[in-house]
């Protein structure tokens, strides 16, 4: 992978992000209901469906945070080398996670 695929489709992946969480936002609403029209179950329903909105938000936050800081990498000639031990990070590792910021051996410490 070189530096320019990782940038296309890290860039790629931010837009996704931001792409869903405005439908995210509109999900995280349901709660807000008129609560006399909706019924406990609905309403339960809503309050689950509104935890997990949450919680994919906060997974998009960590992401899309991710993200940012592999590109800032890739902007300072840091992408693809361990945060830690200044070493090369394995070609395989990069190719799973285009944001993995520490080697194999660093992230097993
Ligand atoms: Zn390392």
């Amino acid at each position: 992978m070189t530096e320019d695929e990782a940038r296309r489709k890290l860039e790629k992946r931010l837009q996704d992000i931001d792409d869903l969480s405005g439908i995210n936002t509109d999900a995280g609403s349901i709660v807000e209901l008129d609560q006399g029209k909706v019924g406990r179950l609905s309403r339960m329903d809503a309050i689950q469906a509104q935890a997990l909105a949450q919680e994919t938000a906060r997974r998009r936050k960590v992401e899309h945070a991710a993200i940012r800081a592999a590109l800032a990498r890739l902007d300072e000639g840091e992408w693809g080398y361990c945060q830690k031990c200044g070493e090369k990070i394995e070609a395989g590792r990069m190719a799973i996670n285009l944001t993995a910021a520490v080697c194999a051996v660093c992230a097993g410490r």
